[in-house]
């Protein structure tokens, strides 16, 4: 896959308000936040979609999932509740082709969806 914008933010070529990082998940608040909290995860190694994950990434995904949890309850939000989104392609409204899981958080999220 090419060079995205998550690459670039993950090897610190573009500022982003990280809050969370380990050796292989790095988490930023959304650039146009959609709720009081939008975090974005990003797995370190670049995978353009959720289409494209194979059986042997099933770690990092997991991954993924577990360090959004982590962070909803360190922040204090977890038992409120929250909102995790995965987009995949462009009827999925995927924007940044390097997977990204969404949290959204701090407000009452309806569904189903727009
Ligand atoms: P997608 O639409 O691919 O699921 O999500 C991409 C997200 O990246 C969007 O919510 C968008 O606001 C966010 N985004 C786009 N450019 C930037 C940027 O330069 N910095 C940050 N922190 N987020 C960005």
């Amino acid at each position: 896959m090419g060079d995205t914008l998550f690459a670039k933010i993950i090897r610190r070529e573009i500022p982003a308000d990280i809050v969370f990082e380990d050796a292989h998940v790095l988490a930023f608040r959304d650039i146009h936040p959609q709720a009081p909290v939008h975090v974005l995860f990003v797995p370190k190694r670049p995978i353009a979609t959720l289409d494209d994950l194979q059986p042997g990434d099933a770690e990092l995904a997991g991954r993924l999932l577990l360090a959004a949890a982590d962070y909803a309850r360190r922040e204090g939000f977890a038992e409120a509740g929250y909102r995790t989104v995965i987009n995949c392609n462009q009827d999925g409204g995927q924007t940044v082709y390097h997977i990204h899981l969404h949290l959204l958080a701090g407000r009452a999220l309806h569904w189903p969806p727009g």
